[in-house]
């Protein structure tokens, strides 16, 4: 072993991302891994950091992102993560995936997440990921290709109706080409109409070649409230016609006549899970958000706009008062918005601490990076669970915790290397103060930083230090099993 390396960090808690109880180590650092883990009292350093007291935990990585234009557009994007110790980022969740397609004009809702056509400029995944290595980023990516990209290119936005079996081999061809080039999976969201219109059969024959390319398969399901138990059936049917392992996005029981069901979903996931690979991901709030659905609004869920295209300035209101001020029913009020987003308050807090725990969930942030009034998650997930739900609430233990930041995702979406803290990993970590981490961002006051994040290095290189991003882009595309 050498006795010099570029880092080490010394005297810290280690949370080494498996579950494992912490145990007090310094940790070496060469270039882009760690290299010993101990007491490195005989190893010198170019650069020491003293650790004393401090949690050192692998860099967290997000399961459930909608990052596919951030991560390129620079840290006014990236902050909101980075500055919760995130170091990865999955990202083409709920079939939204800004390659493979390219838009002369804005594509349809739940697309435009992503942005207007300006960004949709990626003829093939290969394109993005060429763009993603040119220029780096603040964190590490790992790709899905969505379906309802697929389907908007290949049925030319006419997508309210079943594909034809000529345009399923084509999308099934677009997922062959992008696994070949570095994506890692296929997304669904069937809960959206342009994706709603998609058989089952559909779904399975465009994902024909995910299992030859050892590809995941992560879905928004088709309905996550009175249809729920249905819609966990026919996920898992998808898993076992493609052959592939099954993630069940977001994880949740919506609307109150729902509330409490997440009895019956984990115990229905956990048997049909005795034969085939499944987890989930769960972020830590009562309330979703996605694209204002006018069609959706009800009186006994209160929703908030995050944006609106022809009225901006209502970003952030109630719909509820924009119905007042504007003197309309809430449903066209909502109409009148379109494009938007909003926020929903459509969950019971019983059941998110019941999926929280669950031992196969996992934890994604589902923040919305352009949102002009975003859902907190976004700049809140991860300090909010090591604060609120384990200092606070005592939900889970902080190893747990962690785990499911770190280790169980790398481990779920095949990552390699990452996650974990032990010799010959990446150098993903985050330092940070578990007395006093906390998020500050609300409904009210959406982009606020968050607590006790103190220094965030992503393949051995600082992004965060002192409160501020470093300006570094270490992060690389990483792929399944790579
Ligand atoms: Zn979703």
């Amino acid at each position: 072993m050498s006795l010099r390396c570029d880092m080490i960090i010394r005297d810290a808690t280690v949370l080494d991302g498996t579950g494992a109880p912490r145990f007090q180590a310094d940790v070496a650092v060469t270039g882009d891994r760690i290299v010993s883990v101990g007491d490195l009292g005989g190893m010198s350093a170019d650069r020491e950091v003293i650790a004393t007291g401090k949690v050192l935990a692998p860099g967290f990585i997000d399961a459930h992102t909608h990052d596919d234009r951030a991560v390129l557009c620079g840290p006014e994007c990236m902050t909101c993560k980075i500055s919760q110790g995130v170091t990865t980022v999955v990202v083409g969740n709920c079939g939204i995936s800004l390659a493979p397609a390219r838009f002369g004009t804005r594509p349809i809702a739940p697309l435009d997440l992503l942005g207007d056509e300006t960004w949709w400029t990626f003829d093939s995944f290969g394109d993005y990921a060429h763009q993603l290595n040119k220029q780096g980023a603040e964190v590490n990516t790992y790709a899905m290709v969505g379906h309802q990209t697929l389907r908007a290119r290949v049925m030319k936005n006419d997508v309210e109706r079943a594909a034809t079996d000529a345009e399923i081999a084509e999308m099934a061809k677009l997922v062959d080409e992008s696994l070949a080039q570095g994506a890692s999976g296929f997304s669904t969201g069937l809960y959206y109409r342009p994706n709603a219109h998609a058989t089952e059969e559909e779904v399975i024959a465009t994902a024909a070649s995910l299992a030859s390319h050892g590809g995941i398969y992560v879905t928004h399901m088709r309905d996550e409230g009175d249809d729920v138990m249905d819609s966990i059936q026919e996920t898992l049917r998808i898993g076992r016609g493609a052959d592939v392992p099954v993630v069940i996005s977001h994880h949740k029981c919506t609307m109150p006549e729902n509330f409490g069901r997440s009895r019956d979903t984990l115990a229905l996931i956990d048997r049909l899970g005795q034969d085939q690979s499944v987890a989930f991901d769960v972020y830590p709030y009562p309330a979703g958000s996605t694209v204002l659905m006018p069609w959706r609004i009800r009186q006994d869920v209160k929703v908030k706009v995050t944006w609106s295209i022809p009225h901006p300035e209502m970003a952030g209101k109630d719909l509820r008062e924009i119905a007042e001020i504007w003197g309309l029913p809430e449903r066209e009020a909502a109409e009148k918005l379109l494009p938007a987003g909003a926020i929903y308050f459509q969950m019971d807090e019983a059941d998110v601490q019941r999926i929280m725990a669950h031992p196969r969930s996992m934890f994604g942030s589902d923040g919305l990076p352009h949102d002009s009034w975003p859902h907190p998650r976004l700049w809140g997930t991860f300090p909010r669970i090591l604060g609120h739900y384990v200092r606070e609430v005592k939900l889970l233990s902080l190893e747990t915790a962690v785990h499911k930041m770190t280790g169980r995702v790398a481990h779920v979406f095949g990552i390699k290397d990452r996650g974990v803290i032990r010799p010959g990993a990446f150098a993903d970590l985050v330092l940070f103060d578990a007395e006093g981490v906390r998020d500050n961002a609300t409904y009210d006051n959406p982009t606020a930083i968050s607590e006790g994040i103190e220094t965030v290095w992503a393949n051995g290189v600082a992004t965060w230090q002192s409160g501020a991003v470093t300006g570094e882009k270490p992060g690389k595309l990483v792929t399944r099993g790579k």
